[in-house]
């Protein structure tokens, strides 16, 4: 059976303008990296993020973001995150790499997002960060849970790897916490070629430390120098943070990579409407079969990076699903986001206990539908009959 509909690993492809920008930086961007154009990749997204400007860093992936987010918690033994179970590997180990303890939070089961209430059942006297996630594109419920953090004292990191431009009430997923993590991966409604992300820190104090800790503790000399080559071209120096040393990395991204960025900020709220749009056409279409679960949600505040739905009859039926899509209809569905505390990795670290049922419960009947951006209307359509089919089967069948 040929492939008809594959899950793709690339969400879009780019218009010429968009390769047009590229190109422009591949002729003429002198440096390669940390020119003018992050400048202007930076600038121009902390303007749609309706942030600061100064508060938005490139780098090169959204992990690499984590990861300094997870350093400027500057944790102390003992510390705890509290972090859905239901997300990928990459909002979470950073975490422990940086010296925390992971708890894992719940999610709900219609929005498949923590929320405060989830959040807050994690809490412990050693909580110091709360990372929610903004998974499938949906935005959590930022103005509830930044309040619970507040009221706790603690730090909120938001993972908005795939919610870019989803927002709530016109402010912008990535915009609530103390920072913010994005993605512009390969997968992402916005990609930089491939990898990508940026990095959203609020607070001014914690923002100095950025630049040093991005780019291997590079920074300026202090004083007047008289030859522009002595003591050295440039300095090295140790970010700390209140009285901690923080160790630097090399988490550049190149100019190419946020010239094509900054071109495709002009065109991602016309990807998220579009991806948007589809979400409930699908949705609708299948609205006569309950069986399928989808979170419907026709505003902004979801981008629909991902389409899923939890089939209710549970796991038997939702892999008999795959297989009738996947062997009589040539579509490839895929199942995502295994709850991390069932990892060999998190288990070998001592994470592997969760009080996760919702997170449980959806992960182990949950399909999630090839959604690349740049499916045909052709394959839409068939897309959307073959489901209808293959429901239809299946219900028969019982
Ligand atoms: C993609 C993703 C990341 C990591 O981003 P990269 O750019 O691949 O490093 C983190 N969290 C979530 C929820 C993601 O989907």
């Amino acid at each position: 059976m040929d492939l008809k509909v594959n899950f793709s690993g690339r969400a879009i492809h780019f218009t010429d303008d968009e390769i047009a920008a590229a190109v422009e930086a591949m002729r003429n961007a002198d440096p390669l990296a940390q020119g003018k154009y992050q400048t202007a990749f930076e600038e121009k997204f902390a303007s749609y993020q309706g942030v600061e400007q100064g508060s938005c860093f490139a780098v090169m992936n959204g992990c690499a973001a984590l990861e300094m987010s997870a350093q400027l918690c500057n944790f102390k033994p003992g510390d705890e995150v509290v972090i859905p179970s239901h997300t990928f590997t990459a909002s979470a180990y950073p975490f422990i790499k940086h010296g925390a303890r992971l708890v894992w939070a719940d999610i709900d089961p219609l929005a498949r997002v923590v929320t405060a209430e989830t959040i807050e059942k994690a809490i412990t006297s050693k909580t110091r960060a709360v990372v929610p996630v903004d998974l499938y594109g949906y935005v959590a419920d930022m103005p509830d849970i930044v309040d619970l953090c507040r009221q706790k004292g603690l730090i909120c990191v938001e993972d908005a790897a795939q919610a870019i431009g989803a927002e709530i009430d016109g402010r912008k997923a990535g915009s609530f916490a103390d920072m913010a993590i994005f993605s512009f991966h390969s997968h992402k409604n916005l990609t930089t070629m491939g990898e990508g992300g940026m990095f959203y820190v609020a607070d001014e104090k914690l923002r100095k430390l950025v630049p040093m800790l991005r780019h291997n503790g590079h920074c300026a000399f202090d004083f007047e120098r008289k030859d522009y080559w002595k003591p050295a071209m440039g300095n090295v120096d140790l970010p700390m943070l209140d009285g901690t040393p923080l160790m630097p990395s090399n988490y550049c991204l190149g100019e190419v990579e946020c010239a094509l960025g900054a071109k495709m900020l002009d065109r991602i709220d016309e990807i998220n409407a579009r991806k948007r749009e589809r979400a409930i056409r699908f949705i609708d279409a299948l609205s006569d079969f309950p069986e399928l679960e989808f979170h419907r949600v026709p505003t902004r505040r979801h981008n629909y990076h991902l389409l899923v739905a939890r089939m209710a009859a549970g796991e038997k039926m939702r892999d008999d699903f795959m297989r009738e899509m996947f062997h009589n209809k040539g579509i490839r569905c895929v199942v995502q986001y295994i709850p991390l505390d069932r990892y060999d990795f998190y288990r070998k670290l001592g994470f592997g206990k969760a009080n996760c049922p919702n997170a449980d419960a959806f992960f182990d009947s949950m399909v999630s539908f090839p959604f690349q951006h740049w499916l045909s209307e052709a394959e839409f359509d068939y897309m959307v009959e073959s489901t209808r089919d293959v429901m239809k089967k299946l219900l028969d069948r019982k």
